[in-house]
C-alpha cells in the first residue's frame, strides 16, 4: 500500500508538468516512448485515411502493403504495451494516456486496415490485432472503474494473480476473431442447410427486432446451456472446460480463460438453430453484442445482486456459484442469459450469499500457462 504521506493529490496524475523521477523503471521511458508511437501511428492512419488532404496520394504506387499494415500494427501495439507499462509504473499518467489516447484514435480510424482500404485492398489479416487493442480499451473503460467502485472483493487488485494468462486468452480470442467466426458459422451453413424451412425462417424474420432478439435469446442460451452441460458430464470434454473453471479470483478478465475447443464447440453448436431458424442481421448483431457484454460482465467482481432479478436474468452472483469450489454447487447454474432453463432442469442454485472460494473442487490444479494449458486435455491424464 501507499504510504499516505507520499500519497499524491489527484491533479498531480495528470498535471502536465511533475518533478517525478525520469530514471529507467520510473516509467517515463515507456511512457515517452508509447507517446511517440502513439502520435506516430495517429499520423501515419490519418494520412492513409485522407491521403489527398496529407500529399500523400503521389506515394501510392511505392507503398507496400504488407510491410505498411505490419509497420503500423507493431507501432500500435507497441505504444499501447509500453502505455499500460507506464501508467503501472508511474504516478503522473500524462505520457500513458497521451500514447493509449493516440493508439485508439487509430484503431477507431481503421488501425493498420487504413493501408488496405487506401490502396483499395480487402481488410488484412491483420485485423485481429485491432480488434485486441480497441476490446481491450473499451473493456477495462467500462469494467475496471465498475470493479474498482462497486467491488464484491476490494482487496483483489485489478492486477490479480493469473491476470497474464488470461490476458493472453483475451488476445488470442480477439487475434482469432476472424477464423473463430468462421469455425462458427461454416459448419451450420455447411452441415444444417437442409434443416432450413423457408416459411419458418420467414415467420421469423417477420417478428419485429425486440422479439427476434428475445427469441434469439432463449434459443442460444437453451442449446448453450446443453452444450455446457455436456463439458460438465462427459469426462474427455470436461478437461478441456476444466480450464475456465480453474478461475480462482473472478473478475473480468477471467471470463476470457477459455479453451480454443470449449470456444469453438459451444459457439459452433449454439449457431445451429439460430442459423435453421433464420434470425435477420440485426438480431443476430445485437445478440453478439449483449453475449459479449453478460458473459464478461457475470465474471465481474462487483457486489450487485440485482434482488427480484436473479430467476430472470444471469447475473454476477448466479455465475460465481458456477465457478464456486464448494462442493454443493458442483454442476449448477449452466445458463448464460436467463436462469430459467436452470430452473426448468433442476439445476438452479443460488443461496442468499457469495462462494467462500473458486476454482476446481478438491484443490485441483491445471498447469498455469496458455501453451500448457492449450496442450493440457489432449494429455494422458494421471490420476487427476
Ligand atoms: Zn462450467
Ligand atoms: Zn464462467
Amino acid at each position: 500500500m501507499a504510504d499516505p504521506r507520499t500519497e499524491p493529490a489527484p491533479l498531480e496524475r495528470f498535471a502536465l508538468e511533475t518533478a517525478e523521477s525520469t530514471a529507467f523503471g520510473s516509467g517515463f521511458i515507456s511512457g515517452i516512448a508509447s507517446a511517440v508511437l502513439g502520435i506516430a501511428g495517429f499520423g501515419i492512419v490519418l494520412a492513409l485515411r485522407f491521403p489527398e488532404a496529407f500529399g500523400y496520394a503521389e506515394l501510392r504506387p511505392v507503398r507496400s502493403l504488407a510491410y505498411l499494415q505490419a509497420a503500423i500494427h507493431v507501432t500500435l501495439v507497441t505504444s499501447f504495451l509500453l502505455g499500460t507499462v507506464s501508467a503501472w509504473l508511474r504516478t503522473n499518467k500524462v505520457l500513458a494516456l497521451t500514447g493509449i489516447g493516440f493508439t485508439l484514435a487509430a484503431a477507431l480510424l481503421g488501425g493498420s486496415r487504413a493501408a488496405a482500404a487506401a490502396s483499395g485492398d480487402a481488410a488484412g489479416a491483420w485485423l485481429g490485432v485491432d480488434f485486441f487493442v480497441l476490446n481491450l480499451v473499451l473493456y477495462s473503460a467500462v469494467f475496471v472503474p465498475l470493479e474498482r467502485l462497486f467491488a464484491l472483493r476490494p482487496e483483489q487488485p485489478v492486477f490479480r494473480r493469473q491476470w497474464p494468462v488470461d490476458l493472453t486468452y483475451f488476445f488470442i480470442n480477439s487475434l482469432l476473431i476472424e477464423i473463430l467466426t468462421i469455425l462458427t458459422l461454416r459448419p451450420a451453413a455447411i452441415l444444417f442447410d437442409w434443416a432450413r424451412v423457408e416459411w419458418v425462417r420467414g415467420a421469423v424474420a417477420w417478428l419485429p427486432l425486440p422479439a427476434q432478439v428475445l427469441t434469439l435469446l432463449l434459443v442460444a442460451d437453451f442449446t448453450q446451456y446443453w452444450v455446457h452441460r455436456a463439458f460438465h458430464r462427459s469426462q474427455w470434454l470436461w478437461r478441456f472446460h476444466a480450464i475456465h473453471h480453474s478461475i480462482e479470483q473472478m473478475d473480468w478478465l477471467a471470463g476470457s480463460r477459455l479453451h480454443l475447443v470449449d470456444v469453438i464447440a459451444t459457439r459452433g453448436l449454439t449457431y445451429v438453430p439460430i442459423f435453421v431458424l433464420g434470425f435477420s442481421e440485426p438480431a443476430l448483431m445485437v445478440y453478439v453484442f449483449l453475449v459479449a457484454i453478460q458473459a464478461t460482465f457475470i465474471h465481474a467482481n462487483v457486489r450487485w445482486t440485482f434482488r427480484g432479478w436473479q430467476r430472470i436474468v444471469a447475473t454476477p452472483a448466479f455465475h460465481h456459484w458456477h465457478h464456486s469450489a464448494e462442493p454443493q454447487s458442483l454442476d449448477k447454474n449452466f445458463a448464460v442469459h436467463t436462469p430459467a432453463w436452470d430452473l426448468l432442469f433442476g439445476t438452479f442454485y443460488l443461496p442468499a450469499r457469495w462462494p467462500s472460494a473458486y476454482g476446481l473442487a478438491h484443490g485441483r490444479q491445471v498447469p498455469p500457462r496458455w501453451t500448457s494449458q492449450l496442450v493440457y486435455p489432449l494429455r494422458r491424464r494421471r490420476g487427476a
